[in-house]
Protein backbone atom coordinates (compact mmCIF):
# COMPACT_ATOMS: atom_id res chain seq x y z
CA UNK A 1 0.00 0.00 0.00
CA UNK A 2 1.17 3.21 -0.82
CA UNK A 3 -0.28 7.01 0.56
CA UNK A 4 0.28 10.19 -1.66
CA UNK A 5 0.12 13.50 -0.05
CA UNK A 6 -1.20 16.38 -2.13
CA UNK A 7 -0.58 19.74 -1.40
CA UNK A 8 -2.92 22.53 -2.25
CA UNK A 9 -1.84 25.87 -2.41
CA UNK A 10 1.33 27.21 -0.75
CA UNK A 11 2.50 24.67 1.66
CA UNK A 12 6.00 24.42 3.27
CA UNK A 13 8.18 21.13 2.13
CA UNK A 14 8.80 20.60 5.95
CA UNK A 15 6.00 20.13 6.42
CA UNK A 16 4.90 17.87 3.71
CA UNK A 17 7.97 16.04 4.62
CA UNK A 18 6.85 15.64 8.58
CA UNK A 19 3.76 14.14 7.54
CA UNK A 20 5.05 11.55 5.16
CA UNK A 21 7.23 10.74 7.97
CA UNK A 22 4.29 10.41 10.64
CA UNK A 23 2.22 8.25 8.18
CA UNK A 24 5.19 6.37 7.65
CA UNK A 25 5.91 5.86 11.29
CA UNK A 26 2.11 5.00 12.86
CA UNK A 27 1.17 2.54 9.91
CA UNK A 28 3.68 1.84 8.73
CA UNK A 29 2.81 2.65 4.85
CA UNK A 30 5.28 4.74 2.92
CA UNK A 31 3.97 8.22 2.04
CA UNK A 32 5.27 10.36 -0.76
CA UNK A 33 5.22 13.95 -1.91
CA UNK A 34 3.16 14.60 -5.60
CA UNK A 35 2.62 17.22 -7.46
CA UNK A 36 0.68 20.54 -6.24
CA UNK A 37 -3.20 20.32 -7.66
CA UNK A 38 -4.80 23.71 -7.61
CA UNK A 39 -7.65 24.51 -5.45
CA UNK A 40 -11.04 23.15 -6.99
CA UNK A 41 -13.38 24.84 -8.93
CA UNK A 42 -16.48 25.95 -7.01
CA UNK A 43 -14.99 25.09 -3.36
CA UNK A 44 -14.84 29.04 -2.46
CA UNK A 45 -18.23 29.95 -0.83
CA UNK A 46 -18.56 33.88 -0.56
CA UNK A 47 -21.19 34.02 1.69
CA UNK A 48 -18.71 32.40 4.24
CA UNK A 49 -15.25 33.27 2.68
CA UNK A 50 -14.34 29.62 3.26
CA UNK A 51 -14.05 26.50 1.61
CA UNK A 52 -15.77 23.36 1.46
CA UNK A 53 -13.83 20.50 2.61
CA UNK A 54 -15.85 17.99 0.41
CA UNK A 55 -14.42 19.87 -2.41
CA UNK A 56 -10.58 18.93 -1.56
CA UNK A 57 -11.51 15.14 -0.55
CA UNK A 58 -12.98 15.34 -3.70
CA UNK A 59 -9.42 16.13 -5.54
CA UNK A 60 -7.42 13.54 -3.13
CA UNK A 61 -9.90 10.52 -3.75
CA UNK A 62 -8.92 10.50 -7.66
CA UNK A 63 -5.36 10.81 -6.36
CA UNK A 64 -2.97 7.65 -8.08
CA UNK A 65 -1.92 6.31 -4.51
CA UNK A 66 -4.45 3.81 -2.41
CA UNK A 67 -5.09 6.28 0.20
CA UNK A 68 -4.10 9.98 -0.68
CA UNK A 69 -4.26 13.35 1.75
CA UNK A 70 -4.83 16.78 0.12
CA UNK A 71 -3.08 19.26 2.40
CA UNK A 72 -4.02 23.05 2.14
CA UNK A 73 -3.84 26.12 3.64
CA UNK A 74 -7.23 27.99 2.87
CA UNK A 75 -9.95 27.86 5.70
CA UNK A 76 -12.14 25.12 5.42
CA UNK A 77 -15.83 24.08 6.48
CA UNK A 78 -18.10 21.41 6.60
CA UNK A 79 -21.97 22.11 6.78
CA UNK A 80 -22.46 22.67 10.05
CA UNK A 81 -19.66 23.20 11.17
CA UNK A 82 -17.86 26.54 12.11
CA UNK A 83 -14.75 25.10 10.36
CA UNK A 84 -13.20 21.78 10.06
CA UNK A 85 -9.53 20.90 10.75
CA UNK A 86 -9.76 17.66 8.28
CA UNK A 87 -12.30 15.47 6.62
CA UNK A 88 -11.88 12.11 4.79
CA UNK A 89 -14.50 9.17 3.93
CA UNK A 90 -14.54 6.16 6.05
CA UNK A 91 -12.84 3.77 4.74
CA UNK A 92 -12.72 5.53 1.28
CA UNK A 93 -9.39 6.49 -0.28
CA UNK A 94 -9.23 10.44 0.08
CA UNK A 95 -8.57 12.92 2.90
CA UNK A 96 -7.70 16.17 3.69
CA UNK A 97 -6.38 18.51 6.17
CA UNK A 98 -5.87 22.24 6.36
CA UNK A 99 -3.46 23.63 8.35
CA UNK A 100 -5.16 27.21 8.41
CA UNK A 101 -5.86 26.53 12.06
CA UNK A 102 -2.81 24.86 13.15
CA UNK A 103 -0.85 27.89 12.64
CA UNK A 104 1.41 28.66 15.57
CA UNK A 105 4.34 31.16 16.69
CA UNK A 106 5.96 28.02 18.93
CA UNK A 107 8.29 26.31 16.79
CA UNK A 108 7.29 23.04 15.42
CA UNK A 109 4.22 22.90 16.68
CA UNK A 110 2.56 23.77 13.32
CA UNK A 111 4.38 20.32 11.99
CA UNK A 112 3.14 18.62 15.20
CA UNK A 113 -0.51 19.40 14.62
CA UNK A 114 -0.31 18.74 10.95
CA UNK A 115 0.99 15.15 11.81
CA UNK A 116 -1.63 14.45 14.49
CA UNK A 117 -4.24 15.70 11.65
CA UNK A 118 -2.56 13.58 9.02
CA UNK A 119 -2.73 10.75 10.85
CA UNK A 120 -6.67 10.99 12.14
CA UNK A 121 -7.83 11.32 8.85
CA UNK A 122 -6.11 8.82 7.04
CA UNK A 123 -6.86 6.58 9.97
CA UNK A 124 -10.52 7.15 9.06
CA UNK A 125 -9.93 5.93 5.41
CA UNK A 126 -8.37 3.05 6.65
CA UNK A 127 -11.70 2.40 8.34
CA UNK A 128 -10.84 3.79 12.13
CA UNK A 129 -13.95 6.17 13.64
CA UNK A 130 -13.42 8.49 16.59
CA UNK A 131 -12.26 6.87 19.88
CA UNK A 132 -12.92 7.79 23.87
CA UNK A 133 -9.51 7.33 24.48
CA UNK A 134 -8.37 11.45 24.49
CA UNK A 135 -4.94 10.72 24.09
CA UNK A 136 -5.52 8.34 21.12
CA UNK A 137 -5.01 9.89 17.70
CA UNK A 138 -8.37 9.14 16.62
CA UNK A 139 -10.68 11.05 19.25
CA UNK A 140 -12.12 13.77 17.68
CA UNK A 141 -10.69 16.91 18.64
CA UNK A 142 -13.23 19.88 17.87
CA UNK A 143 -10.58 22.35 19.23
CA UNK A 144 -6.74 23.31 18.91
CA UNK A 145 -6.70 22.27 22.34
CA UNK A 146 -7.70 18.75 21.85
CA UNK A 147 -5.54 18.76 18.98
CA UNK A 148 -2.48 19.43 21.11
CA UNK A 149 -3.93 17.19 24.05
CA UNK A 150 -3.81 14.28 22.31
CA UNK A 151 -0.86 12.06 20.23
CA UNK A 152 -0.23 11.42 17.23
CA UNK A 153 -0.23 7.43 17.54
CA UNK A 154 -3.25 4.66 17.89
CA UNK A 155 -4.39 3.44 20.94
CA UNK A 156 -3.76 -0.50 21.15
CA UNK A 157 -7.86 -0.87 20.63
CA UNK A 158 -7.32 1.21 17.12
CA UNK A 159 -3.76 -0.37 16.80
CA UNK A 160 -5.88 -3.94 16.63
CA UNK A 161 -8.99 -2.92 14.34
CA UNK A 162 -7.04 -0.74 12.14
CA UNK A 163 -6.82 -2.55 8.24
CA UNK A 164 -3.17 -1.31 8.00
ZN1 LIG B 1 -12.34 12.42 12.68
ZN1 LIG C 1 -8.05 4.78 19.83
Amino acid sequence: MHIGVIPVGRIDTKILKCVCDALHEVFGISAEIKDAQPIPDGAYIEERGQYLAFAFVSVASVGECDKNIVITDVDVYSPELNFVFGQAELGGNGCMISIHRLQSNESNLLEERAKKEAVHEIGHTLGLSHCQDKKCVMSYSPSINDVDYKGRTLCPRCERICSC
